[in-house]
């Protein structure tokens, strides 16, 4: 991380890393706190409550939990307040389930997932081409104008997950995109707070470092491959 932000001449301490313990046993989270990683990343609502509830039994220090996977609406409720930061907000309607089911003191900090390739197997909100294409920007500005209004919700930006693809430069485009997109919810949406930009991965951080990410997701290269 500290290579990829020096060549792109950014401070790494402006990025944040996630490390994705999903599939992972609580030895292995304690092991990575023990050498100072705070910030942990699960895809499954159940998987992280449950490491929650193991983990506070242990006693102090907590560490901040990342919801990074596809909500499904009937697991809203059990998400909602629970999480640091949930990263796949990809409906208006998710986005008020959150917002019906978490306490008002407390607002749920979230990012707008946004599918930036148009793959068919990506979650997110369908925005690929809006850069050439207004009626896709609109469409989905239409849908953060009502998103930013609801009161219970704290909206810091956007996430997206790359294709798979033979070399990571060639993610770097997907990155940008996400990129120009935030800079144009920024312009047209100055009340929100944009600050945000999870993206990168095992095999991709370095491009999406080079690209603006402030938050990194990666598993594999820190916990070893999954099953
Ligand atoms: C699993 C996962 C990651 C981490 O992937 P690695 O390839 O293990 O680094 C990042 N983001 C999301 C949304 C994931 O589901």
């Amino acid at each position: 991380m500290a290579e990829a932000a020096c060549q792109a001449g950014r401070n790494v301490q402006e990025i944040g890393l996630i490390a994705v313990s999903k599939t992972f046993p609580l030895r292995d989270i304690q092991i990575a706190m023990a050498a100072g990683q705070m910030d942990f990343g699960e895809n499954r609502v159940e998987e992280a409550l449950a490491k929650m509830a193991d983990l506070a039994g242990k006693g102090e220090p907590q560490p901040r939990w990342h919801l990074i996977g596809h909500v499904q609406s009937r697991k809203a409720r059990d998400a909602a307040g629970r999480f640091h930061l949930i990263h796949a907000v990809d409906s208006l309607r998710l986005a008020q389930k959150l917002n019906q089911h978490c306490p008002p003191a407390t607002p749920q900090a979230i990012l707008l997932e946004c599918n930036v390739s148009g793959e068919a197997s990506k979650d997110g909100f369908a925005v690929a081409g809006w850069e050439r294409n207004s009626a896709i920007r609109e469409a989905f500005f239409q849908q953060v104008e009502p998103l930013l209004a609801l009161p219970n919700l704290s909206v810091q930006g956007l996430m997206t997950i790359a294709p798979i693809v033979e070399t990571p430069a060639q993610a770097r485009p997907f990155f940008a995109s996400l990129r120009a997109l935030r800079d144009k919810l920024r312009e047209r949406f100055p009340q929100a707070d944009w600050s945000h930009l999870s993206m990168g991965m095992t095999d991709d951080f370095q491009a999406a470092i080079a690209e603006g990410a402030t938050l990194v997701r990666v598993g594999r290269a820190i916990f070893g491959s999954r099953g």
